[in-house]
C-alpha cells in the first residue's frame, strides 16, 4: 500500500479500485482559460461532474487526469469538481507535454526535476492540489534530433524531460505516464534513459500503446517491467478497429501480461484539444461498457479484468513509492 495524492487530497493505493489509466477532464493549451471563445470554466466543471458520475455508475472508482499545465491544466476547476463529491477520485499531474515549452530550454535534468518536485511537493498553481503522476509526452518531435546545436534539438529536449521525470519520480516516489507515438515504437528508447536513470520500470506507463499492432513491441514493453497503456479506446473509432483494439488487450492477457496492462480512453468531457473536440460525457463509458463485456467474452478471465482495471495502476504507484523509501512524499 502507499499513499496517492488525488484533487481531493491523499487516499491508499487500495482505493484506487478500476482504474481508468489516461483521461483529461479537460484537455487544450496552456492560457486557453483567458479565451472565452475557447474555454469556459462553468461548462467545464458541469462536463466533468456528469462524466464523472456516469462513469461512476459504470463502475469507475479513479481516473488518472495526465494534464500537464501546458496541455491547459486548470487548477480552479479540479477544486470545483472535488468539491462536487463525484466517488470518482481523480489523480493529476505534473510534467511535460510534447512541445517543451521554452522555459525548459538550457535546464538540466536535475533542474527539470526541481521543477516537477515543487508541484509534487507544494501543490499545483498556489493551490493545496498535489499532483499524483509525472506525465511526458514523446510524439513526432523526436524524429527532430538535427540542429545547429545538438544540445537544443527537439528530441534533446525530450530526452532531458524523460531524466528530469526520472529523477523526480524517484526522489517524490510518484509514477511516470508517458504519452508516446506508438507507431514509432518510442517507449523502447524512453524506457532505455529510464534504464539508464536508475529507474524501477514498473513505475512507468507507456501510453497510448494501442495505436500499434505489434504485438512483439508491446510485450517487450512488459518483459522490461513496465505497464502497457491500451489507453486510447472510444466510440469515434470503427468497430474493426474497437474490435482490434480489444484483441491487442485479450492477446496480452493470454500472453501472461494482465498485470502490466492499463485501460483507459484518452478521452475528455471538454476537450479543447484541435479542431475534433471532444463534448461528450459518455467519454470515459467505452472501457467498462465495451471492452470489458468483449474480453470477458472472448476468453478473458475476471481476474484478467481486475489485473488490467484494479491492480496494474495501482502496481505503478506502490513501486513509485518504494523508490522513495516506501511512501509518496
Ligand atoms: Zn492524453
Amino acid at each position: 500500500m502507499s499513499t496517492v495524492q488525488t484533487i481531493r487530497g491523499p487516499i491508499d493505493s487500495s482505493q484506487l479500485g478500476r482504474t481508468l489509466s489516461h483521461e483529461h477532464l479537460t484537455t487544450g493549451a496552456i492560457g486557453m482559460e483567458r479565451l472565452p471563445w475557447v474555454y469556459n470554466e462553468d461548462d467545464c466543471v458541469n462536463a466533468g461532474i456528469d462524466a464523472l458520475r456516469r462513469a461512476r455508475a459504470a463502475g469507475v472508482d479513479s481516473i488518472l487526469d495526465l494534464t500537464p499545465l501546458d496541455l491547459g491544466r486548470q487548477p480552479s476547476m479540479f477544486q470545483r469538481v472535488a468539491a462536487a463529491d463525484t466517488g470518482v477520485n481523480v489523480v493529476c499531474a505534473t510534467g511535460v507535454y510534447r512541445w517543451v515549452p521554452s522555459y525548459f530550454f538550457g535546464m538540466d535534468p536535475d533542474d527539470i526535476a526541481d521543477h516537477f518536485l515543487r508541484e509534487i511537493r507544494d501543490g499545483i498553481e498556489g493551490t493545496p492540489i498535489r499532483p499524483g503522476i509525472i506525465k511526458i509526452a514523446w510524439d513526432l518531435e523526436y524524429r527532430l534530433a538535427d540542429g545547429p546545436n545538438p544540445a537544443s534539438t527537439p528530441r534533446a529536449n525530450l530526452e532531458r524531460t524523460a531524466r528530469g521525470a526520472a529523477r523526480a519520480a524517484k526522489a517524490g516516489g510518484v509514477p511516470i505516464s508517458c504519452h508516446t507515438l506508438a507507431t514509432d515504437e518510442l517507449g523502447t528508447p524512453l524506457l532505455d534513459i529510464f534504464e539508464d536513470e536508475g529507474l524501477d520500470l514498473r513505475a512507468v506507463t507507456i501510453g497510448h500503446s494501442n495505436d500499434s499492432s505489434n504485438l512483439d513491441y508491446l510485450k517487450g514493453i512488459a518483459a522490461r517491467g513496465a505497464n502497457v497503456g491500451l489507453d486510447r479506446f472510444g466510440t469515434r473509432r470503427t468497430q474493426e478497429e474497437l474490435d482490434r483494439r480489444c484483441q491487442l488487450a485479450l492477446d496480452l492477457a493470454q500472453a501472461g501480461y494482465a498485470e502490466q496492462v492499463c485501460l483507459g480512453h484518452d478521452g475528455s468531457p471538454y476537450g479543447r484539444f484541435g479542431a475534433g473536440r471532444t463534448t461528450t460525457t459518455d467519454c470515459w463509458l467505452p472501457v467498462p461498457q465495451i471492452e470489458v463485456p468483449w474480453l470477458l467474452a472472448h476468453g478473458a478471465s475476471q481476474d484478467d479484468v481486475d489485473a488490467m482495471q484494479r491492480r496494474s495502476i495501482r502496481a505503478t504507484f506502490e513501486a513509485a513509492a518504494a523508490m522513495a523509501g516506501g511512501a509518496a512524499k
